[in-house]
């Protein structure tokens, strides 16, 4: 039987990867501009990590985590987001003694998910995270640069749905109020959304279970429980976003799944997607890096879907196109050798080439322009013996014959 691909992943072929390739460009020079720096870290973290960063209550630590056992019985898990490994980092390294600090990372993530369309069990992530300052301009800042790079890949179809959780005493306070509410009703929540009522009520906001929500309508808005302080924050990101006439909704059912957030939470999402339809999830998380046994130090990030994001380009800008300059055709054994010189050369050169190794003329020609190469290379028994080489224009089916020393001249005009 053959052995495919697991499921949930997929591969990414030659002829897709310059689409990846032209994001991921896109970002780094958006990003450069931004003042943030790359870091990678390990796609595999103690699982403790996640446990403590992500919090126990939520999907991801429950259900959705690829943990295993290493020879010596540590327990490992495939980073399933971003952020508590680049926090893990930060404090590694002790970044803290030199903030601000701006970084971004790029890579694959793993989750245990049903897959469907737009979800998978290996994805990729471009995500920002933003350390040191508590202030509403950086909650701004980042949905500014999301709105910037969604505007660089010509997607217009977005909306930006944004909302204030509070700080941790207000958070506290509206969970009080949503389980008085749901108390009643317990046992007729799925066993899910019970869970949430033990771990973290927020989360029965954005429980797509209509029981769960018939339950909730009576509940006050989260402005009624929200401090001084939180609302001050908030109105003033949106100043800021309306200064740069960013549009927003403002969802007051948006939480996000992790349990780290605080304050400013937003989801970007795109109507041409189906039911996957969150390009990029992101907010603040003032107190995650203290409860990994950090500096108290606030924060914020984001982070985008690749695959989402990719499945909205226009991929026939990418129609895959890779021409070779020099296809070499040695005829023999000590042809071979010689070539092997000459490709080395145009090589380091700045040439695209390749060799044929056929010995058969008319299949490496056949082969040549199917490889769409700007020029054929023949070296046979006589151009070896007076030191030319035969160069066929494939395009012109033009031919010349040229001395050895002449050959980068001829090929790279
Ligand atoms: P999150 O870390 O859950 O906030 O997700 C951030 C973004 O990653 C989402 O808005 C999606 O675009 C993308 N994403 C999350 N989970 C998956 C998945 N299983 N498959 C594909 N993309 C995903």
């Amino acid at each position: 039987m053959t052995i495919t691909a697991p499921r949930g992943t997929k591969d990414i072929l030659p002829e897709e990867i310059s689409s990846w390739q032209y994001l991921e460009t896109i970002c780094r020079s958006l990003f450069k501009r931004y003042h943030f720096s790359e870091i990678r870290t390990p796609i595999f973290e103690s699982t403790d990590l996640f446990d403590r960063g992500i919090g126990d209550s939520t999907d991801i630590v429950q259900k959705e985590m690829y943990t295993f056992s290493d020879k010596s019985e540590r327990s490992l898990t495939l980073r399933p987001e971003g952020t508590a490994s680049v926090v893990r980092s930060f404090l590694q390294h002790k970044r803290y003694a030199n903030l601000p600090q701006k970084l971004y990372y790029m890579g694959p993530m793993f989750r245990y998910e049903r897959p469907q369309a737009g979800r998978f069990r290996q994805f990729h992530q471009i995500g920002l995270e933003s350390f040191g300052s508590a202030d509403p301009y950086n909650d701004a800042e980042l949905i500014a640069l999301c709105v910037d790079l969604f505007s660089e890949l010509g997607l217009n179809d977005i909306t930006i749905n944004i909302n204030t959780i509070g700080c941790s005493v207000s958070r506290q306070l509206y969970s009080e109020k949503i389980r008085q509410l749901v108390l009643p009703h317990l046992s007729q929540l799925s066993e899910d959304d019970q869970r949430k009522y033990e771990t973290n009520p927020l989360r029965l906001l954005d429980s797509k279970n209509k029981t769960t929500q018939t339950f909730l309508a009576g509940l006050p808005d989260m402005s009624d429980v929200l401090s001084q302080d939180s609302k001050d924050h908030f109105h003033q990101v949106l100043n800021y976003l309306d200064e740069l006439s960013i549009s927003y909704t403002i969802d007051s059912k948006l939480v996000r799944g992790l349990d780290y957030y605080t304050e400013t939470v937003f989801e970007v999402t795109s109507a041409s997607l189906g039911a996957q339809n969150a390009l990029c999830g992101g907010g603040r998380y003032n107190h995650l890096v203290e409860s990994l046994s950090g500096p108290p130090t606030p924060a914020i990030g984001c982070a985008f879907g690749v695959e989402r994001l990719l499945s909205l380009l226009d991929l026939s800008t990418f129609l895959y196109n890779d021409p070779l300059d020099v296809y070499f055709v040695p005829l023999g054994h000590n042809q071979r050798q010689v070539c092997f010189k000459l490709v080395n050369e145009l090589r380091r050169a700045g040439l695209k080439c390749e060799v044929g190794l056929s010995d058969s003329l008319k299949y490496e020609l056949k082969t040549a322009s199917k490889l769409d190469s700007k020029f054929a290379a023949i070296f046979g028994e006589e151009e070896a013996i007076n030191n030319l080489i035969l160069i066929k224009d494939m395009k012109n089916r033009t031919q010349e014959s040229v001395s050895l020393s002449n050959l980068l001249g001829k090929v790279s005009t």
